[in-house]
């Protein structure tokens, strides 16, 4: 079945295979790996996927539908960038993880685009836990505010499965560490007092090629590791 994507190894396919097989020594089984592969070409995924990797992360909507068209249809897409609403529908029949929920609005969209693809897509919540005014995400009172809203409530087609934060763009570890201590907390204050009895309310998506084992050291589950696996973009 895979053997129309099946070649020779070349060597930049080695170290792309090295650099994923220390990556996975690395990582406790308890946590899944995201390959993003945002700006990489489709050939470099397929040698991941030609191993058995099937979870890629993209950030721009448009790359992501030309690389789901051409490559395996069992591939878990995740989309990890910032959505906007008029772009939800085209994704909607086959995304498997959406990162970075940042709006009741967004939230909607997805629920309304899931249920004309009779599906229920699983979402997290984006924190903005970075001291950088840039990055997106919602703060404590707004993720409070959206889960509790009656709207929410009435959402039949989305399913929260979690957090996701991306740190600052920075050396200073103690300051990400803050962050991702943060982001953590928050988490299991939302699982406590609004998805105790949800068991699929269990996922922190925090880490990159810079700081995933951090991450994982304050209680990450999806690490997003792009750069330290397929090279500079
Ligand atoms: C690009 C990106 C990553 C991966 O970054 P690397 O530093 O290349 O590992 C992770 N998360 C998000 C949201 C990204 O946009």
């Amino acid at each position: 079945m895979k053997s129309r994507f099946m070649r020779l190894f070349l060597p930049m396919e080695n170290s792309i295979l090295s650099n994923f097989r220390k990556l996975q020594s690395e990582i406790p089984a308890s946590v899944r790996l995201v390959a993003v592969s945002k700006t990489h070409t489709e050939e470099k995924i397929l040698h991941l996927y030609n191993v058995g990797h099937k979870i890629f992360g993209e950030n721009k909507v448009q790359e992501l539908l030309v690389k789901h068209e051409h490559l395996p249809k069992d591939i878990e897409w995740h989309f990890i960038g910032h959505l906007q609403t008029n772009k939800v529908k085209s994704i909607a029949p086959f995304i498997s993880l959406i990162h970075s929920v940042d709006s009741l609005k967004l939230l909607k969209e997805i629920n309304k685009e899931a249920e004309k693809n009779k599906r229920v897509i699983s979402c997290l919540l984006e924190v903005h836990i970075a001291t950088e005014e840039t990055k997106f995400g919602m703060n404590r009172e707004e993720i409070i505010e959206l889960i509790t809203s009656p709207e929410y409530g009435s959402f039949r087609n989305i399913s929260i499965c979690g957090l996701m934060g991306m740190a600052s763009f920075s050396s200073d570890m103690n300051l990400v560490q803050k962050e991702f201590q943060h982001i953590s907390s928050l988490f299991k204050e939302i699982k406590n007092n609004y998805f105790k009895e949800d068991q699929k309310f269990c996922e922190l998506s925090i880490g990159m090629s810079g700081d995933y084992l951090l991450a994982i050291k304050e209680g990450s589950t999806l690490v997003r590791v792009g750069s330290l696996i397929f090279g500079d973009r």
